[in-house]
């Protein structure tokens, strides 16, 4: 489905990101995974068989450095996976400005980073972005404003990324994944009272596993999605269908 195909998964090294990292491989892409905790990469990058760059998604320089290092080795890019992300909690009384401005660092300028350095090599490929956002882009969760502002903004950049390069043979979609047991959400789930109340949220009754986000996002970065563009997809077990 992705042969031969070169790909760049942000935040790769654990969760979400190294089950589509994973996912690619096994379809046949060529795979560089980024984050910025070097041992994390580099075990992860070793058990999966591909390359890792150590990179933080919320510096331009260090983005556009991960896209050309991957070019240089791989030829070109046909897939950009804007994965990486830090999860909040608190209200905004509760947070610091700081700590607002870093998870938009983080979680919405990182996106646009990524897209920003990879597309002049995208329109020479035809190729695509798959963005990582949240339900909690397309509604309102409890305690995670920041969090929510940024993926509501990816939600929105996805579309206008789409409508802007649709006409240059770009795709930009994104996955909205509902609770995924990862270790972002290990502390969150281990609380009784919280996971009692996710499992009450999702018509489905349970929590995902990383492997049930991967291949929507393959399927999406593949040919198979020829003609989807600027659609943000839940993968949320019902949360967002009530
Ligand atoms: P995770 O297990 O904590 O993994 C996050 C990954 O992102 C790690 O590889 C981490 O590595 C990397 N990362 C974090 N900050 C980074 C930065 N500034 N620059 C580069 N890499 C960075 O989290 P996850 O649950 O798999 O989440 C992956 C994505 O899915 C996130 O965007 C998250 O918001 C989204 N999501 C998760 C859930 C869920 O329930 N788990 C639900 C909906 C959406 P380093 O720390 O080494 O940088």
């Amino acid at each position: 489905m992705l042969t031969d195909k070169t790909a760049i998964v942000t935040g790769g090294s654990t969760g979400i990101g190294k089950a589509i990292a994973a996912k690619f491989i096994e379809n046949g892409a060529n795979v560089v995974i980024a984050a910025r905790s070097e041992a994390a990469g580099h075990e992860t990058a070793e058990e999966l068989g591909c390359e890792f760059v150590q990179c933080d998604v919320s510096d331009y320089d260090q983005v556009k450095a991960l896209v050309d290092a991957t070019v240089e080795e791989f030829g070109g890019l046909n897939i950009v996976v804007n994965n990486a992300g830090i999860g909040q909690s608190g209200s905004i009384e509760e947070m610091s400005v700081e700590e607002w401005q870093t998870v938009l660092d983080v979680n919405l300028s990182g996106v646009m980073y990524g897209s920003r350095a990879a597309m002049p090599h995208l329109r020479e490929s035809d190729g695509c972005i798959v963005n990582v956002a949240s339900i909690f882009g397309l509604v309102g969760g409890p305690g995670a404003p920041a969090y929510s502002a940024a993926k509501g903004g990816v939600v929105n950049l996805t579309r206008e990324l789409a409508v802007d390069y649709a006409g240059e043979g770009v795709r930009v979609n994104s996955v909205c994944p509902g609770f995924v047991e990862t270790p972002m959400t290990d502390v969150y789930l281990g609380e009784e009272q919280f996971y009692e109340f996710v499992r009450g949220q999702t018509p489905m009754g349970r929590v995902a596993e990383p492997d049930e986000i991967s291949g929507i996002v393959a399927f999406l970065a593949s040919e198979e999605a020829s003609y989807i563009t600027g659609a943000n997809i839940p993968v949320d077990g019902g949360w967002t269908a009530h």
